[in-house]
């Protein structure tokens, strides 16, 4: 039978996100003969892809462009040469509808592709801690910029057993969250994570947020089994943390897909400008009304912005979280550019004293 004449639902890749749209995608890749599939780890210039067939051995050397952010990795739909082929290639990388990226440094020098084609964006947080708003707003920040939908998980619910209490944090969560739903669960108890499994039932998720944040357990809770060690049992030196699991992208009992990668567990935060926008979307919107089309929103007059916070209808701490925010954004570029200003001199240096050598070689022979 020829899987892809199959319909999008029945295919044997839907457990793994196959959908109509991967389907037309793929049509005139079908028509060479080559098969789909998702990528489920990468490794030294190989991949291992989940196809109709089972999981097949790939080379990507086809598909290694220059540019680091186009590398094949965790979560990218590919075709791949039908059995047979030895050693298999990756033929093609389907287009990415998101992406998670590491700017390591500027979003116009390299960054690291972390995973692809996500549609939630888990952002773990811990009620064990007091909450920090500010590092929420971040992290909704790298997960607007992704492309994919954040959703706000406040774990350890147990630690929190009054009712109303755990009410009013969850919604001082959702106004720092615009866009973004809010929900309380315990895997110690299983409170919440039927709603949890609900909204990971459908497509790709990511687990994102502090370690200690209690996302092992939620991946385990997802899963149904360990194949994530918890904070408890890593090494002393906590580098040493791995999966027992082969994969990194992971097909759920109650449907879904997790995809969890070394990589996506120490992200920071990314010069996500544009994602910033939209975890401050409120203040955006209050910038149109300023005198000053690039106001800082500092002491400018006309400033729309410090009149809310003076009218009370904008809370001042939103809006030095999102300045702080910006300015960290600027400090990253600019670091970036300091970096590549410094490689550009050492580049010179180099170039003058070759040329110094060369002349210096002229005027011995010369001599
Ligand atoms: P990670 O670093 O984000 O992966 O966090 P872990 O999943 O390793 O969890 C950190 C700690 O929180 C561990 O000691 C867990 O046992 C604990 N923990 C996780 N979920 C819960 C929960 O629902 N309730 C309680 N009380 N503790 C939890
Ligand atoms: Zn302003």
């Amino acid at each position: 039978m020829n899987p892809s004449s199959l319909s999008a639902s029945s295919h044997p890749l839907a457990r793994y996100g196959w959908d109509e749209g991967w389907e037309a995608e793929f049509v005139p890749y079908a028509e060479q003969g080559l098969l789909p599939g998702r990528v489920v780890r990468v490794d030294r210039g190989q991949c291992d892809v989940v196809t109709p067939t089972g999981t097949v051995r790939a080379d990507t050397e086809f598909v290694v462009p220059r540019d680091p952010m186009k590398v094949v990795c965790t979560g990218d739909w590919v075709a791949v040469d039908p059995e047979g082929g030895d050693p298999r290639y990756v033929q093609t990388l389907l287009p990415r509808r998101t992406a998670f990226v590491r700017s390591t440094s500027s979003k116009r020098s390299e960054g690291q592709i972390l995973a692809a084609n996500v549609d939630h964006a888990i952002v773990a947080v811990s009620l064990a801690l007091e909450l920090d708003l500010g590092r929420i707003e971040r992290f909704l920040a790298l997960a607007w910029e992704s492309g994919a939908q954040p959703v706000v998980v406040l774990t350890k619910a147990d630690l929190v057993p009054d009712p109303v209490t755990l009410a009013h944090l969850v919604e001082d969560v959702e106004t720092t969250s615009p866009g973004a739903p809010v929900l309380s669960v315990s895997a110690l108890h299983g409170d919440g994570l039927d709603t949890l499994f609900a909204l990971v039932g459908t497509g790709t998720s990511v687990l994102l947020g502090q370690s200690g944040a209690g996302k092992s357990t939620l991946a385990n809770a997802l899963v149904g089994e360990d194949v994530m060690d918890v904070q408890a049992a890593r090494d002393v030196d906590g580098k040493g943390r791995h999966t027992t699991t082969t994969r990194n992208l992971l097909a759920l009992p109650h449907g879904g897909v997790l995809i969890d990668t070394p990589g996506l567990r120490g992200v920071g935060l990314f010069d996500a400008e544009t994602g910033v926008g939209q975890v401050f979307a409120e203040i955006e919107e209050l910038a149109g009304g300023c005198r000053f089309h690039d106001c800082a929103h500092d002491r400018e007059p006309g400033c729309a912005v410090t009149a809310a916070v003076e009218t009370g209808r904008l809370p001042a701490r939103r809006l030095d979280s999102y300045r702080k925010l910006i300015r960290e954004n600027q400090w990253i570029v600019a670091k970036t550019d300091a970096r590549v200003r410094a490689e550009l001199r050492r580049d010179w240096k180099r170039k003058g004293a070759q040329g110094r050598a060369a002349m210096e070689a002229k005027r011995g022979r010369l001599r």
